[in-house]
């Protein structure tokens, strides 16, 4: 008989992991309180990028947050009675941006994401949903040209990586998206890049996927996770105790919850998310725009035109504050003047973040049969398939192809 893996949360992560441990022969379950891809993994901006290597925290980025927290439309809002909780992983966040750490960052960001398009194609063959993931660039928009300086680190750190980038001009800039307000003036285009059309129904055509090919879908939230006498672990459950041996946590932003107390503290933070969905926008957009201004990511998908982006710090629990969401509304009119903003959906979700950008992958330190592969925080949907791949072949006992150490939970301690 197969021996079994069990998978807590059905998201992204959750179910490329399932699909990479079924291929390996093991027999998987996946438990999520909700149905599969409903977290972050439904309301990202889809970015799929092979070349994502410049993480969250530069140096220099604390000059810019006095301003962004006292501007009601900002990119950033921290909750004021939240101050004290966020205020070590904002420590810690900022030393993350030290640039003499910057590189080996990179490279590790930069490895789980390479092959990320290629995997996509492969996990999504003879699903029928093939077109969900499309060919794109990433256009990151200016109004002033002067603004872009190739020279500054963010782009050092992508030339020095290869990734094929390119300042272009006013003319190619709204030959490429001619829905653009004419006020932006220049972009910096990052080729060779996909874009989901809807992120969810990928995380939902991949599910069905692991389904057909045996996973059990289990529908029941998880209170509770203690090794169990002999070996394995128990899981606590509305549902009753459900009793696995080896476990894999892929719970995105509640992972460090759940494994509170087995005494592993964890610097995770919920790093909430807003986007706007404009039902019949009336116009296309046909890449992933990067608002350099505004930070948030324009792109056309089949329900609408998304708008997504915001980090807000609030912790996990409380409600979601959906004027970070209606924000979207001016911005959007901003980008693309003919923009019909009538028909609106408005949606929040919590990325699952560290302070280096970086996840947790591989097996938990000192807990036998338990493995991670959580904190993905903006970037999870791109490194989601190398992230199952790579954890699989760990449950497998395999020696990785990629150096697992800037990933291990070691880096906290
Ligand atoms: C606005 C926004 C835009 C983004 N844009 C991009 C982008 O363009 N490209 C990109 O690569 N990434 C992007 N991201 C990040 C990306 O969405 C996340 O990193 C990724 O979805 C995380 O996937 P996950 O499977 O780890 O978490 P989730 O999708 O959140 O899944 C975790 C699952 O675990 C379940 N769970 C948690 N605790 C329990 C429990 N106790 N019991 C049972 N079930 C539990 C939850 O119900 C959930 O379904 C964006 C995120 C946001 C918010």
């Amino acid at each position: 008989m197969a021996e079994q893996v069990t998978i807590i949360g059905a998201g992204i992560v959750g179910i490329c992991s399932a699909i990479y441990l079924l291929e390996k022969g093991f027999a998987v379950e996946v438990i999520d309180r909700d149905p599969p891809a409903e977290g972050a993994s439904h309301g990202n901006a889809g970015v799929v990028s092979p070349w994502t290597c410049v993480p969250q925290s530069m140096p220099g980025l604390w000059r810019n947050v006095p301003r962004w927290l006292l501007d009601p439309e900002g990119p950033v809002a921290l909750r004021w009675p939240y101050l004290p909780s966020f205020l070590p992983w904002a420590v810690k966040f900022l030393r993350a941006g030290d640039a003499a750490g910057l590189p080996a960052i990179a490279d590790a960001m930069n490895a789980l994401n390479r092959p990320n398009l290629e995997l996509y194609r492969q996990l999504l063959k003879n699903t029928g949903a093939e077109h969900l993931i499309s060919d794109s660039c990433y256009v990151h928009v200016y109004r002033d040209p002067a603004a872009i300086d190739l020279r500054q680190l963010a782009w050092r750190l992508r030339l020095d990586r290869d990734v094929p980038l390119e300042a272009i001009d006013d003319g190619t800039l709204h030959e490429i998206e001619p829905a653009l307000s004419a006020d932006y003036k220049a972009a910096v285009l990052i080729k060779a890049q996909g874009r989901a059309l809807d992120p969810g129904g990928v995380g939902k055509a991949l599910a069905a996927k692991a389904q057909a090919a045996g996973a059990r879908f289990r529908q029941v939230g998880v209170d509770r996770i203690a090794p169990r006498e002999g070996g394995g672990w128990r899981l606590g459950t509305a549902g009753g105790e459900i009793d696995c041996g080896k476990l894999v946590v892929a719970a995105g932003a509640w992972s460090a919850r759940l494994l509170a107390p087995l005494g592993l503290k964890l610097p995770l933070e919920a790093e909430r998310g807003y986007h706007l969905v404009l039902g019949n926008p009336g116009i296309t957009v046909n890449n992933s725009i990067m608002d350099t201004e505004s930070k948030f990511v324009a792109s056309s998908m089949l329900a609408g035109v998304r708008c997504a982006g915001t980090a807000e710090f609030a912790g996990l629990d409380a409600a979601p504050d959906y004027r970070r969401a209606k924000v979207f509304k001016r911005l959007a009119k901003r980008l693309f003047p003919d923009i019909n903003t009538d028909d609106t959906v408005e949606w929040m979700g919590s990325r699952p973040s560290f302070p280096d950008s970086l996840p947790c992958i591989g097996e938990v330190p000192g807990q036998r049969d338990l493995f991670a592969a959580f904190g993905h925080s903006h970037y999870g949907f791109g490194m989601a398939p190398n992230t199952g791949r790579i954890v699989a072949g760990v449950v497998a006992g395999e020696t990785p192809n990629v150096d697992l150490a800037p990933y291990g939970m070691g880096r906290f301690s």
